[in-house]
């Protein structure tokens, strides 16, 4: 470990306050598992790890009147083990039980992977296509709430100002939600392609859809050329047709990358987009 200072935060005021007090010179630290790895290549040198992972009122999951809420500090583990999503984000579920390995799991948490904002970041998809809320909390200007769909700014960069901390996400409880992470191995893999989908069927027609793309492209994001061309349509092979070349204006994968050519990610992306969006219209993604 080289040139860091460690501050704990047990509660939410104390970690606002930290923020406040250190501003760029603050690095807050949940489940570690990002940061450690950052730690350990020697960035971000001289600034002071807060750490937010015994805040208790960060972490939960809870549902009320159709609104699931998980706490920014709620573990993979939690997630992956949630009955309450099982029934309410079946894709969320799904995709957390992907996640890594257990132990990761046990120390990971989403809020780290929204704030970390990467692209391979497992659980983003999910939160996109749920349409998901992040409300963000600073001592200076209090709360405020950022969509999903605007929090991705660039390649680890999220709109999250460095004196907030990411409280809590909030979406509205679906079963119509499919996702599907495509790695090498079936655990301890980084994505080749993580993908969600929300569809809302109208009798035989595609009512509402909303499909999103992780590792891919420099950010997660929504791909809104490919929910354009499904809408209205019937789920059949036809449609499919469309989506698939529709996809390939949404993503813009890198080549070469360490884990799949461009060609291959752009040939795989719509058969797991085809998959998602049937599992999400038929509520069986569990
Ligand atoms: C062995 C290993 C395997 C992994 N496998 C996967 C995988 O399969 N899928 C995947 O998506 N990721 C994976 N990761 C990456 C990592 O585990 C995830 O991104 C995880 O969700 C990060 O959560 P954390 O709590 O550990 O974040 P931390 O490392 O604590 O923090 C990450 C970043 O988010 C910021 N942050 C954390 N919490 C908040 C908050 N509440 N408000 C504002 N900012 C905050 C921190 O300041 C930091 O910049 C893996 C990492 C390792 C080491």
């Amino acid at each position: 470990m080289k040139n860091y200072s460690f501050i704990n935060a047990p509660t939410l005021p104390d970690a606002l306050d930290a923020l406040d007090r250190l501003r760029e010179k603050a690095w807050l630290v949940a489940g570690g598992t990002n940061v450690m790895v950052f730690i350990r290549a020697g960035k971000r040198d001289g600034t002071t790890l807060v750490n937010i992972r015994d805040i208790t009122a960060l972490s939960g999951i809870s549902e009320k009147d159709g609104i699931v809420t998980i706490g920014a500090g709620t573990t993979i583990s939690a997630i992956a083990s949630s009955d309450i999503l099982k029934e309410s984000a079946p894709g969320l579920y799904a995709v957390a039980n992907q996640f890594a390995d257990p132990t990761t799991r046990n120390s990971a948490t989403i809020g780290g992977n929204v704030a970390n904002g990467t692209a391979g970041g497992d659980m983003l998809p999910s939160l996109l296509v749920l349409d998901a809320i992040a409300h963000v909390e600073s001592k200076a200007d209090g709360r405020r709430e950022i969509p999903l769909s605007e929090i991705f700014t660039g390649p680890g960069k999220t709109s999250i100002a460095s004196n907030e901390i990411l409280t809590h996400l909030t979406f509205r409880a679906t079963r119509h939600i499919g996702a599907i992470k495509l790695g090498a191995r079936k655990s301890m893999s980084i994505a080749i392609a993580t993908v969600a989908a929300y569809v809302e069927m109208k009798d035989d027609t595609i009512a509402s859809c909303r499909i999103a793309l992780g590792a891919v492209s420099a950010t997660p994001g929504r791909a809104r050329n490919a929910e354009a061309a499904v809408t209205g349509r019937k789920l059949d092979n036809d449609t499919f047709d469309l989506l698939a070349v529709a996809l390939q204006k949404d993503m813009s994968p890198r080549d070469p990358s360490v884990r799949s050519t461009a060609s291959y990610r752009r040939s795989v992306v719509p058969v797991l987009v085809k998959r998602a969006m049937m599992l999400a219209a038929t509520g069986e993604c569990m």
